[in-house]
C-alpha cells in the first residue's frame, strides 16, 4: 500500500523544526519520501491543500480502560477518587474494560493521538482494543504489593506474563508500570526493574503527584520519594514518571543526571487540585525530558493532545508570571519527538522525516477561522486547533482515519452497544 499525501503545510519536527509546503509519500510502514512536487504513482492520493500536515500526537499517560468512568468519579481527593476507583475496579468484567478501551482509544484516533502510553492491569484485554482500531500502544502493566491488588494472582507475575505474550506483537509494545511508591515497597520496584532490564521494556509510574504521597512517604521513609528511588538506584532513562509535580530542586537534578522522562499532566493536576504546577521550566533546564499525558478521561474529562498542549502552556505562563515561560514550538515538541524518545522511539517516531514510520495527521483548520501561514501554524497548533480539527490519521502507514470518519471499527454499532453497558 502507498499513500501520497499533496500539498500540506508540513510541519516536520525535524532537526531544524522545517516547516514547508509539500507533499509526503509512504510506502507500506514507512515515509519514503518528503519534498516539494512528488510526482509518483501511488494507491491513495490525500489532498492536503488548506491543511496541516503534521506528526501524530504521542500521549505518553493514559488509563484507556477508564474509559467508561467518565464523568462517574468527579469532585474528590486524590484518595477518596483513588478509594472509588478501586472499588469499581474490582467489580469490572473484561468486556467492560475492552469497550472501555475502545472507546478511549475511538477519541484517542478522532484528535490526532497515533502512540499512546497507557497504566493499568487486564493490558491483554486492552492490546486486543488497540489492535483492532489500529492505534499505536505502549502497554505498561500496573504492579503494586499484593496486599493492596484487586488483580488475581502476583501483579509482578501478571506483569511478566504479559510481557512475554505480547512481545512480538504489532504495534503493541508491553511494558511494566507501578501504581506509586504509596502502595510499591522496595522490593516491589526493584523486581520490577529487573524484568523491565530482561525484556528491554520501559517502566511507567506515577511518582509525586500530591503533596500527601510525598510527606506520608517522608514520614514512613525519612526521605522524599525521588531522594529514595534515586538511592536504591531505580532510576534510569528507561523510566517514564507520570505528574512529578512535589520535587525539590535536588531531586529535579537526580532526575535529570539519570536520565528519567516525566510525562507532564497538566488538566489532570489541576482537576485533582494537585496544587502548584509541575516544575517543567526547571526540569527542561536540568536535562529532564519533558512529554505530555492526558490521564484518564475521569481525571481530564477528554484525551484530546491539542487541549492538553494549550493548558500546558496557559498554566506555566500563568504560574510563573511571566508569557514568555515555555514557547509552542517546546510544547509541541513534548507532544511528539520529546514522547517518542520517551518511549525508545527516537529513530521511527515523533518527526516527518524519511525513513521515520508513518504515524502522520491532517488537520483542517479552516472551520475554526485560522488564518494558516508557515509563521503562525505553530502556536496556532497549540494554542487554537482542537482535535476535532483532525480530519485524517494515518498510523503505520495505514489510514485509520479519513475525513473524519475511523476506517477501522464500526463504531455506530459499537456505541449502541456502550450504551447498554454503561
Ligand atoms: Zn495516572
Amino acid at each position: 500500500m502507498s499513500i501520497l499525501i499533496k500539498n500540506g503545510l508540513l510541519i516536520t519536527q525535524n532537526l531544524e523544526r522545517k516547516v514547508f509546503y509539500g507533499d509526503i509519500f509512504i510506502e507500506n510502514n514507512f515515509i519514503t519520501e518528503i519534498g516539494k512536487n512528488i510526482s509518483v504513482e501511488a494507491d491513495f492520493k490525500i489532498d492536503s491543500s488548506k491543511k496541516i500536515v503534521m506528526p501524530g500526537l504521542i500521549n505518553t499517560h493514559a488509563h484507556v480502560g477508564m474509559g467508561l468512568f467518565r464523568g462517574f468519579i468527579e469532585d474528590l481527593k486524590l484518595d477518596d477518587f483513588l478509594k472509588k476507583t478501586f472499588e469499581m475496579d474490582a467489580k469490572r468484567t473484561d468486556d467492560h474494560i475492552y469497550y472501555s478501551s475502545l472507546l478511549s482509544m475511538y477519541e484517542m484516533v478522532r484528535t490526532g493521538t497515533t502512540s499512546f502510553l497507557d497504566l493499568y492491569y487486564s493490558e491483554d484485554v486492552i492490546s486486543k482494543a488497540a489492535e483492532n482500531i489500529g492505534l499505536r500502544a505502549f502497554l505498561s502493566w500496573v504492579t503494586l504489593d499484593e496486599q493492596y491488588t484487586t488483580q488475581k494472582g502476583s501483579p509482578l507475575n501478571n506483569a511478566e506474563n504479559f510481557i512475554q505474550s505480547h512481545k512480538n506483537k504489532e504495534r503493541i509494545y508491553p511494558s511494566i508500570g507501578f501504581q506509586g511508591v504509596y502502595v510499591c515497597s522496595d522490593d516491589t520496584l526493584l523486581k520490577g526493574k529487573e524484568i523491565a532490564e530482561k525484556y528491554g521494556t520501559i517502566m511507567h509510574m506515577h511518582l509525586s503527584e500530591t503533596r500527601k504521597e510525598v510527606y506520608d512517604y517522608l514520614k514512613i521513609k525519612n526521605k522524599r520519594p525521588v531522594e529514595h528511588l534515586y538511592e536504591i538506584n531505580f532510576l534510569n532513562e528507561n523510566l517514564v514518571a507520570a505528574h512529578t509535580v512535589w520535587l525539590t530542586m535536588r531531586e529535579i537534578k537526580q532526575l535529570g543526571e539519570k536520565g528519567v522522562s516525566i510525562s507532564h499532566n497538566p488538566i489532570s493536576n489541576m482537576k485533582l487540585g494537585t496544587g502548584g504546577a509541575a516544575p517543567i521550566p526547571e526540569f527542561m533546564q536540568n536535562n529532564v525530558n519533558v512529554t505530555l499525558g492526558t490521564d484518564s478521561n475521569v481525571t481530564n474529562n477528554n484525551l484530546d493532545m491539542f487541549n492538553n498542549m494549550k493548558i500546558a502552556g496557559l498554566l506555566h505562563k500563568n504560574d510563573k508570571w511571566d508569557a514568555s515561560v515555555l514557547t509552542a514550538q517546546e510544547i509541541l515538541d513534548f507532544a511528539t519527538i520529546n514522547g517518542a524518545k520517551a518511549l525508545k522511539m527516537k529513530s521511527l517516531l515523533g518527526s516527518l522525516e524519511e525513513g521515520k514510520i508513518a504515524d502522520v495527521i491532517i488537520v483542517d483548520p479552516v472551520p475554526n477561522g485560522i488564518p494558516l501561514s508557515k509563521e503562525n501554524v505553530v502556536p496556532n497548533i497549540v494554542y487554537s486547533i482542537e482535535g476535532l480539527n483532525v480530519d485524517s490519521n494515518i498510523i503505520d502507514g495505514k489510514i485509520v482515519m479519513l475525513n473524519k470518519k475511523i476506517q477501522t471499527v464500526e463504531f455506530e454499532k459499537i456505541i449502541d452497544y456502550i450504551q447498554k453497558i454503561i
